[in-house]
């Protein structure tokens, strides 16, 4: 994380590399989970290390960085209880974190770049392009310090937030081993759900890891024409090479991919997309999740109305495909899908 110190970013490290960090320092063996639990309460300096002895805590802040979000604004969703949070980043970037809270617990939907470079023509994050990647360390202080300001134990993440998490790889890796890790967050991978545009090397890349967390595939489209429509990444990987890498994805690692399906009246959202989607995934047990088009005003396409989202879904299921229509969450404080930076962009 650039914090101009040219200071270690002690929050990126993995407890292996902390702890090899630290035997290097000739500190005894124990003074590495100690701090790395004190990273993972939120402290944002090393004498909040209480329990540190003065003088290591001077010479760990020689050595090292804790580069922390900062809270810039924090709505609550009247309707549901969501919350939508805008963090300044060390650098003065800002980026968004939405807090959802089901039954089962809460999951937290995080950015994983400041803006987007893929272009999608229904989403507001891409509006602008990318300004950069997020590191590691700033992707797992939204994780911290939403659950911190929420008051609530995060159950779940999901990297469903702004930027392209296939294109930021080695970072988001980073960072799920991170959030991972027993005396951190501790979020199992089956906590964790990935949702990418359907970058097929990357798809590839990562099932080679064997990671046990849910990826989502951003389809759209069944077809080639209609996916050109709606996402430029179509004209890199067409859906025929993405099917094939879902496929592989799913044969390498044991764990099927969802896709989700975003509903755009009059061009995705006909009978005939509806059968081109079946003949594709029957048989397949995929699941698709159907997402009611958020309005962007930008981006000038609409959503389906509920009917024909009723009915696609129907059909769907009738043809033999498992199917959900997500919940919206968040409407009210625009913390939904694809709208994030939306407001804050139409600021002065
Ligand atoms: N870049 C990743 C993850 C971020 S977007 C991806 O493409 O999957 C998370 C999900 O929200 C994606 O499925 C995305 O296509 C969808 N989305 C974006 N804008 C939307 C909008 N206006 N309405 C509904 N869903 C949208």
């Amino acid at each position: 994380m650039p914090d101009g110190s040219g200071k270690k970013d002690i929050k990126a490290l993995l407890p292996d590399e902390l702890a090899a960090d630290f035997q290097a320092l000739g500190l005894p063996g124990y003074r590495a989970g100690q701090v790395f639990r004190w990273l993972d309460r939120g402290v944002r300096a090393f004498d909040e290390m209480s329990d540190l002895p003065k003088g290591l805590r001077e010479r760990l802040d020689g050595l090292y960085a804790i580069p922390s979000l900062t809270m810039l604004r924090r709505q609550v969703s009247a309707k549901d209880g969501t919350e939508k949070y805008l963090w300044a980043l060390p650098d003065g970037e800002s980026v968004e974190t939405v807090l959802m809270r089901y039954k089962h617990g809460s999951t937290v939907c995080i950015s994983s770049q400041v803006g987007c470079r893929m272009g999608c023509a229904f989403c507001a994050s891409t509006i602008g392009g990318k300004v950069r990647d997020l590191t590691a360390s700033e992707m797992l202080d939204e994780v911290l310090r939403t659950g911190l300001a929420a008051g609530e134990r995060v159950d779940g993440i999901v990297l469903m937030g702004i930027g392209e998490p296939l294109d930021n790889f080695d970072n988001v890796l980073r960072f799920l081993r991170l959030v991972n890790a027993p005396d951190g967050a501790n979020i199992g991978m089956r906590h964790i759900s990935l949702s990418t545009c359907g970058l097929v090397e990357a798809i590839d890349k990562l099932a080679a890891l064997h990671l046990q967390l849910t990826l989502s595939v951003s389809l759209h489209a069944p077809d080639d024409e209609t996916r050109a429509r709606l996402m430029p990444v179509n004209a890199a990987y067409g859906v025929d090479a993405l099917y094939a890498a879902c496929e592989r994805y799913f044969h390498t690692t044991g764990r099927r991919v969802s896709f989700e399906y975003a509903m755009v009246r009059d061009v995705n959202d006909t009978p005939r997309h509806a059968d081109m989607l079946i003949r594709r995934l029957r048989g397949t047990g995929s699941h698709v999740n159907l997402i009611r088009l958020n309005y962007v005003s930008e981006r000038g396409l609409l959503p389906s109305p509920e009917q024909t989202v009723r009915a696609f879904a129907d059909r769907l299921s009738a043809g033999g495909v498992t199917v959900t229509v997500r919940r919206r969450l968040g409407s009210d404080i625009d913390a939904a899908c694809g709208q994030l930076r939306r407001g804050r962009m139409r600021e002065p």
